[in-house]
């Protein structure tokens, strides 16, 4: 009989028109809202915007974690190696999550059990999804502790989390998340709690090992600084859609959408220091609950037009794989200008 290979795909993960809502006492909030992005084998795919934004809500919505009620994923698609996991039955996703698709969280403190060594927490990891001894556990522990750089990684194994400085707890985190061979690391804010020199420490690491174990990565951050260094693709989100989405280095040159110009003015740079006041988006992003089916950003932009007030603009492609949601680029924009 043929051993069987495992398949190749073009993209690891592929999500479409991907709809998450909460329904409220207060009305439904429509947190992601038809969203759809693809993520290739190896690339670090960079999800940004403000809080509130739909960013995390789309990421727990992949791990199929959204508390129900009042959470309910009502459309769309998520498909993981040809397989879309919106259609699977809870004990056949046990296999991808946590296994083939792992997170990290913002703040180590609250995923890791205070209460236990770090080594029973790994090897009880390790063992959920992989057939191996204790032992086998053990030193695969070990293995990933040494990878991520804890120090005298055979002893501090039997440490507990309070043992570990910040930082340390968030290398724990990721040689967790990596420890089941996981095809897509979620590292939601990742780096948020850290002190600023640890955190460029922690991106480097996740960096490092994305490359050495070709594991594609999807960084869900509100500081576009941190996505420049790190990330092939970016997409930006503004009250549950994705408003742009191109490569790195197209957007930060030439930024469409005006939310996506904003979030680029705001990020601090030493060159660019004048009369020492940063830049920031004036106003609040909007309500989600029964947004009206226009352009959600049309209060804060400098650009609106009467078109935006009335209606939800399309998607435009500009090339290159870059698109962008706004009624400046939209081919009727002349009737808007009339
Ligand atoms: Fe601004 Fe209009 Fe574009 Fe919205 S659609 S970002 S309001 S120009």
């Amino acid at each position: 009989m043929n051993k069987k290979t495992p398949k190749s795909y073009e993209n690891m993960l592929e999500v479409k028109n991907l709809k998450t809502y909460f329904l409220t006492d207060a009305g439904i909030v429509k947190a992601v809202d038809g969203i759809s992005f693809s993520l290739r084998q190896g690339e670090t795919l960079g999800i940004v915007g403000e809080s509130g934004c739909g960013k995390s809500v789309t990421n727990l919505s992949i791990m199929r974690l959204i508390p129900s009620p009042p959470g309910k994923i009502v459309d769309g698609q998520i498909i993981f190696e040809g397989t879309d996991i919106l259609a699977l039955p809870e004990n056949e996703l046990r296999n991808i999550r946590g296994n083939k698709i792992s997170m990290v969280f913002q703040d180590p403190m609250t995923s890791l059990n205070p209460f236990l060594r770090i080594s029973t927490q790994m090897i009880e990891t390790i063992r959920i999804h992989q057939d191996i001894s204790k032992k086998e556990a053990l030193a695969k522990s070990i293995e990933m502790l040494k990878l991520v750089g804890i120090p005298a990684a055979e002893e501090r194994i039997f440490n507990y989390p309070h043992q570990f400085s910040g930082g340390m707890r968030q290398r724990v985190m990721i040689a967790m998340a990596l420890s089941c061979e996981a095809k897509i690391l979620i590292a939601d804010e990742p780096t948020t709690a850290l002190d600023v020199t640890i955190q460029a420490q922690i991106l480097e690491l996740i960096q490092k090992l994305s490359k050495k174990l070709n594991t594609s990565v999807i960084l869900i951050t509100h500081d576009l600084g941190v996505v420049a260094g790190m990330c092939e693709n970016v997409c930006v989100m503004y009250a549950g859609k994705i408003v742009e989405k191109a490569k790195t280095d197209d957007l930060y040159k030439q930024p469409a959408h005006p939310y996506t110009f904003g979030l680029i003015q705001s990020v601090p740079r030493l060159d660019k220091a004048k009369d020492g006041k940063l830049f920031s988006i004036e106003g609040q992003p909007p309500n989600v609950i029964d947004l009206p089916p226009c352009c959600p950003f049309h209060p804060r932009c400098h650009k609106v037009m009467d078109i935006c007030r009335n209606q939800y603009p399309p998607t435009v492609d500009l090339g290159n794989s870059h698109e962008v949601s706004c009624w400046l680029y939209a081919e009727h924009k002349e009737l808007a200008d009339a």
